[in-house]
């Protein structure tokens, strides 16, 4: 019978999410990769419950996680909460979204309040929950009116299946405009959940003024492109890494010869700060006074353990950020 581990407070650090009343803690744990058919349930258990072991009580999902078949990652997280971490869910903010193709026709993707409704009732009875701490718009809609993604959302935290509405990938512009339209309706936005890390800094361009003026929390996703800000490629691609396997996107988008150079020189920097490059690269996106926190996957405890570590050192010299702005020139 697993039981938690009493010093689980101790060293996780906390930050306010915007003008509410959640704090996250600072790193944050996504379900994306890792936790579908890759390896046993077991093994994906003891990342989960290590996680919360060091304080991580936010825990990241969405109706398509699990590598290669949509829903196994809620399925997965939903055995490991009934054998292990249903006795403290009153401690964990847990999250899903919908926004992405899920099921065939016309009613299966995007953002309509008919798809938005059916897909929570799904990841909720994927996980065995009555209601998720946030759910999340997976991604703006251009076709389906603002007004009725974000009424489902409203009315979705009315009903209680969901205690707070995040919006995820929405431009600065539609953010603002999905914002005030929330808080008329009375469901103040908690969260956007953009992607930021040193390779895709989009975020900069005006969204983390607007949030940070909106009092809207921001979780930034894939802090580490992916693997690709840490060593894990820095000797070609090993056979169990994420690049390897079929159908991801990181090979592509990341490792190219010109960013590996670069990867390269970060990560001395990491080295002559003390830190790992995974750290600095957390380190990093957590000086943003925007970020609460940062959501990383990991498909290791040892990789937990290391990222957690970020946090011991969140300073940045002037002439060290000068110096990540000239390698990433
Ligand atoms: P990261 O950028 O943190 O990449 C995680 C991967 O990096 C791990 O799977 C692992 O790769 C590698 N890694 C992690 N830590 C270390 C370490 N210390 N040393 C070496 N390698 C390490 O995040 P993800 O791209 O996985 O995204 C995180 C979460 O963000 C997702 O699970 C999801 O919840 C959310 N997300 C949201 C999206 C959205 O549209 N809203 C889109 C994408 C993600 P390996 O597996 O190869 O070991």
């Amino acid at each position: 019978m697993y039981q938690a581990a009493e010093n689980r407070y101790d060293t996780m650090k906390y930050k306010r999410c915007g003008r509410s009343g959640i704090m996250l803690p600072m790193v944050s744990l996504g379900l994306w990769q890792n936790f579908g058919l890759e390896k046993p349930v077991s093994e994906q258990g003891e990342i989960l419950l290590s996680a919360f072991d060091m304080g991580i009580t936010h825990f990241d999902l969405a109706n398509n996680y699990g590598f290669p078949a949509p829903g196994k990652a809620e399925e997965n997280f939903g055995t490991v909460l009934k054998s292990d971490l249903l006795p403290y869910r009153e401690e964990l903010i847990i999250s899903t979204k919908a926004g992405y193709d899920m099921w065939p026709g016309p009613y299966g993707n995007w953002g309509s309040r008919k798809y938005l409704m059916s897909s929570l009732d799904q990841s909720l009875k994927r996980m065995g929950l009555e209601y998720v701490d946030i759910f999340y718009h997976h991604r703006p809609d251009p076709e389906t009116p603002l007004e009725e993604t974000m009424g489902a959302l409203a009315d979705i935290v009315k009903q209680g299946k969901a205690l707070y509405a995040g919006i995820s990938n929405y431009g600065e512009q539609e953010a603002v405009k999905a914002i005030s339209m929330l808080r008329d309706l009375g469901v103040p936005c908690l969260i956007d959940q953009p992607r930021y890390n040193m390779l895709e800094r989009g975020a900069e361009d005006g969204l983390f003024g607007a949030l940070l003026e909106q009092g809207t929390g921001c979780i930034c996703y894939s802090p580490l492109a992916q693997g690709a800000l840490t060593n894990r490629y820095l000797n070609g691609v090993p056979a169990d890494s994420r690049a390897a396997r079929k159908g991801t996107t990181i090979g592509g988008r990341y490792l190219t010869e010109e960013r590996l150079e670069q990867i390269r020189r970060l990560d001395e920097l990491a080295g002559k700060r003390g830190q790992t490059l995974a750290q600095m690269a957390l380190s990093w996106v957590l000086r943003e006074p925007a970020v609460t926190s940062v959501l990383i996957g990991a498909s290791s405890v040892k990789q937990l353990e290391d990222n957690a570590a970020c946090l011991e050192n969140l300073s940045f010299t002037q002439q060290e950020l000068k110096e990540i702005d000239i390698i990433l020139k």
